[in-house]
């Protein structure tokens, strides 16, 4: 057999109408125009695959860094990205060159920029980020004052793209969020009092744009991540989306163990029967959480729910095949997805693994074919 005809272990299949569907409720949902992220490969789902699903129904993208930045102008895709990370020293220039979108979080950040871009003869396409909350980048609120709204307006080879915050607690903290949102509408009417008026006005992530309807008045541009990917950080709103990926993995062996023979390392499980025990071609390599081990973990073979036995190992998984009658090697393990009647969601997997749905996404490793179906 060839080596390109050899069968997929460990996939994900990408379901298209499933993202443009998550785009258009967030599109109802918030301001007219949407900054979609596909930062991390599209939370593990693939940058390209993504951004070209949306390209023509969203402003622009958001990516963590300008080699993100690339890896889309490389692929064709020429809306423009938002640098949700600030950029190393080195890194400006070809930033500024490729009309990245780049935060600010300084005067002389901005001053730096404007300089770069004076020696590029071109204009730095800048976004003030102002603190009010999430403490990780852009102005201090007692910064954000008129001598430095002044400061900013005077620098000469700048366009000013966006004013925007982040919200760090929305699908936690409500009245934190509702504060937040507050003051970052004074931080903006200071600015559009004294005439800085940049295009775009955001602040929005999912828990934001789904949460919050004071967003809408307040932003013309949102930020979903998560919620464009099927999971809504708002549990009650989580059955308007659909899920865009299945993950999928094959049994290798079936085998029968007795009573009393311990699973994978440290024998943290021991059967207490006789147990058919089916192996997986997936492990912690390919994403799946070794933390989810001895929580309670299922997988779907043969539209039944199958438990994880013992540790996750890197490369394989044990599961309890007893009640799935006839399971054999070749056969579909979902880890997330639906099988008929019966689903595993990355809610449960971040559940089981003591982490957060973004983070199992992200988890999802180069190893993994990601495949567009349908
Ligand atoms: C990642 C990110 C988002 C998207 O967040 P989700 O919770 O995935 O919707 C929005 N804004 C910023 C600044 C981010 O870093």
């Amino acid at each position: 057999m060839e080596p390109q005809t050899l069968p997929h272990r460990c996939w994900i299949e990408l379901n298209a109408d499933a993202l443009r569907h998550n785009a258009t409720v967030a599109r109802t949902q918030g301001a007219a125009e949407m900054m979609a992220v596909v930062k991390a490969n599209a939370y593990g789902h693939g940058a390209v695959w993504a951004a070209r699903t949306l390209q023509d129904s969203v402003a622009m993208f958001g990516v963590a860094n300008v080699q993100e930045a690339l890896e889309l102008r490389a692929a064709g895709i020429e809306k423009p990205n938002y640098l949700l990370s600030p950029c190393l020293p080195e890194e400006w220039e070809l930033a500024v060159r490729m009309g990245c979108h780049i935060s600010v979080s300084s005067l002389q950040e901005a001053i730096a920029l404007d300089k770069l871009a004076q020696r590029l003869e071109t204009k730095a396409l800048l976004h003030a980020v102002v603190d009010t909350g999430m403490g990780r980048i852009g102005f201090l609120e007692e910064a954000w004052d008129h001598s430095a709204i002044a400061a900013l307006m005077s620098v000469k080879h700048v366009s000013w793209e966006g004013l925007n915050t982040h919200l760090p607690s929305a699908d936690e903290d409500a009245a934190f969020t509702r504060a937040q949102l507050a003051r970052f509408r004074q931080a903006v009417e200071k600015a559009q009092g004294m005439g800085f008026r940049p295009k775009w006005i955001h602040a929005s992530n999912s828990a934001g744009l789904l949460g919050y309807e004071e967003q809408r008045g307040l932003c013309n541009l949102t930020r979903p991540g998560l919620m464009l990917y099927g999971v809504s950080p708002l549990p009650e709103e989580q059955s308007r989306l659909k899920p865009v990926l299945t993950w999928k993995t094959r049994v290798t062996l079936v085998r029968e163990l007795p009573a009393g023979h311990g699973v994978s390392y440290g024998s943290t499980y021991i059967t207490e029967r006789p147990t058919r025990v089916a192996t997986l071609a997936c492990g912690y390599a390919d994403g799946y959480p070794r933390q989810a081990s001895g929580h309670g973990a299922q997988v779907i073979i043969g539209n039944t729910v199958c438990p994880v036995l013992g540790r996750v190992t890197m490369d394989q998984i044990m599961v309890d095949v007893s009640t799935c009658g006839d399971a054999k090697p070749g056969d579909e393990a979902v880890l997330i997805g639906a099988q008929r009647s019966t689903k595993v969601t990355a809610t449960e997997i971040a559940a089981w693994s003591n982490t957060i749905e973004w983070h199992v996404f992200t988890g999802i490793g180069p190893r993994v074919p990601r495949l567009a179906v349908g």
